[in-house]
């Protein structure tokens, strides 16, 4: 197996407590290495200041590289441009540039805001013009559900990418199938950059229902047997969806995948060990394995 990357998807934490629990994460985590840790931004711009004093904190106190995820969603283009401006100002040269869910929630119509950005590919462009980030963006193996066809969802991934994206990050997804088939229309497409797989470990597999729903994403009948009668079992569930994913990742990385993307949801644990089967350790000090 070559040398995996890795990288670690946070959330604004709400209060002190969340806020222990993530700074452990990242401590944890931090001696792997990662190609970056990203930041989400809350629904309808609702994490703004969090998510910026998050990012703003990790880019000050650690070496690791941050990246902001930012949307359109309910701000003028001159609010967006500003905390563009305010994240280059804070040392952050890396932003997940999406168009976010419709203030009602996925599902509902969007219409964006009548002076900001329309999309991801508009929002991309405009952090280019302020700035020189690296720009990562989001993409679906199963397509988005605004879009018609899968080919009309890969039509705007080119877009994303004619606008300055160097890398997407695909929704969860549970089948490899699904992941090695979009691999394989994109590249047809003429898509080059990298596409890294976002891995969601089952944890609360009664929240993954809904949101798997609202977001169009299959939940495969095998997995769905796997946590049947464990809604009360979070012990055996917890395992099961460390086995899930384990084999999931180890899969992936057989088919060639070298770049993980882990929705850590704060928690070190699971992310933690996926790495450590994939190979991805802390760097072990040679004086001390000579000892
Ligand atoms: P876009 O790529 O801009 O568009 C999504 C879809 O909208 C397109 O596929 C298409 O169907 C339609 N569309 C867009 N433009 C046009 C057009 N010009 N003409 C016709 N149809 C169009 N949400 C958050 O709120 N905060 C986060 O931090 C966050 N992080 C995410 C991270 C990842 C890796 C992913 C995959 C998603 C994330 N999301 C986040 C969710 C994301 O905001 C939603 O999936 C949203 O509905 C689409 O965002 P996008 O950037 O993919 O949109």
């Amino acid at each position: 197996m070559s040398k995996l990357k890795v990288s670690f998807e946070f959330f604004p934490p709400k209060t002190d407590k969340m806020q222990e629990t993530l700074w452990a994460s990242i401590e944890k985590l931090a001696p792997l290495k990662p190609e970056f840790v990203s930041v989400t931004y809350g629904a309808g711009g609702s994490t703004r200041q969090r998510t910026h004093d998050t990012v703003a904190r990790i880019a000050r106190e650690t070496d690791l590289p941050v990246a902001a995820h930012l949307t359109c969603v309910a701000a003028a283009r001159e609010e967006v441009d500003g905390v563009l401006r305010d994240y280059w100002d804070a040392g952050v040269r890396h932003i997940v540039a999406l168009r976010g869910d419709p203030p009602g929630g996925p599902g509902e119509p969007y219409s964006p805001h009548p002076g900001g950005y329309a999309n991801a590919a508009e929002l991309a462009a405009g952090a280019k013009g302020i700035a020189d980030f690296e720009i990562t963006v989001g993409c679906y193996p199963e397509k988005h559900p605004d879009s018609p066809t899968l080919s009309a969802d890969i039509d705007l991934l080119k877009e994303k990418i004619d606008a300055g994206a160097t890398r997407a990050i695909t929704q969860f997804f549970y089948d490899n199938t699904v992941y090695l088939r979009y691999i394989e229309a994109v590249r047809k497409a003429g898509v080059t950059i990298p596409i890294v797989p976002g891995i969601m470990p089952v944890t609360n597999f009664k929240g993954l229902r809904k949101m798997a729903d609202v977001c169009g994403a299959t939940l495969p009948g095998r997995l769905v047997k796997l946590f049947q009668n464990l809604d009360e079992d979070p012990a055996t569930r917890r395992l099961i969806a460390a086995t899930v994913a384990a084999e999931q990742c180890l899969d992936l990385a057989e088919n060639g995948v070298d770049h993980f993307h882990f929705y850590t949801l704060n928690r070190d644990e699971m992310a933690f060990a996926l790495c450590h089967m994939l190979g991805v350790r802390p760097r072990v000090d040679a004086s001390a394995s000579a000892a």
